[in-house]
């Protein structure tokens, strides 16, 4: 992936704006990469993971994994994007963190993760961080963070 997102920090006013940002983001990723979301329930996480999966090429429908915590999605290009939530399973993230080490180690794949706290120590170096955070002043505004960590 080319670093433009990297160390950057936009706004979004709506979902659709979130959509947006995430399916160029997703136009820029090759496979291999890991993507660490961190952000409150309700702050877009999964909303910008469904315009990732569309920049991707990907026609299949993002569903929230919170209660499947994972699900995985095909691009016509042949990439694979596993989509993991471990908000249910921060007490122990059991095999579902053996799923997330061997698919963070696929080039043909690109991981994102959701609720990451349980499962940090699995996580590459060199992973793509993205921080959503609510503004306060506006319901719909959110910050959204790029870091390389
Ligand atoms: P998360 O996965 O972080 O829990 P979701 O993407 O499932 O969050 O839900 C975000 C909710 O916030 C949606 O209901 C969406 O309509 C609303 N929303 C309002 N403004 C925004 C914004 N700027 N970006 C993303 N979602 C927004
Ligand atoms: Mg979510």
């Amino acid at each position: 992936m080319d670093e433009q997102f990297i160390g950057r920090e936009f706004i979004t006013n709506s979902v659709d704006d979130t959509f947006s940002l995430g399916k160029d983001f997703g136009e820029q990723l090759q496979g291999g990469e890991v993507i660490e979301f961190i952000g409150d329930l309700g702050a877009g996480k999964t909303s910008f993971v469904r315009g990732l999966v569309d920049g991707l090429g990907s026609d299949d429908e993002v569903a929230s994994p919170t209660f499947t915590i994972s699900r995985l999605y095909k691009t016509h290009s042949g990439l694979s994007i596993y989509h993991f939530d471990f908000y249910r399973l921060q007490e122990d993230p059991g095999l579902v963190a053996e799923e997330l080490a061997e698919a963070s180690m696929d080039p043909k794949t690109i991981v994102c993760v959701e609720w990451a706290e349980t499962v940090r120590d699995m996580l590459p170096s060199g992973r793509i961080t993205i921080e959503l955070v609510g503004m306060g002043d506006s319901e719909d505004k959110r910050t959204i963070k790029f870091n390389r960590v």
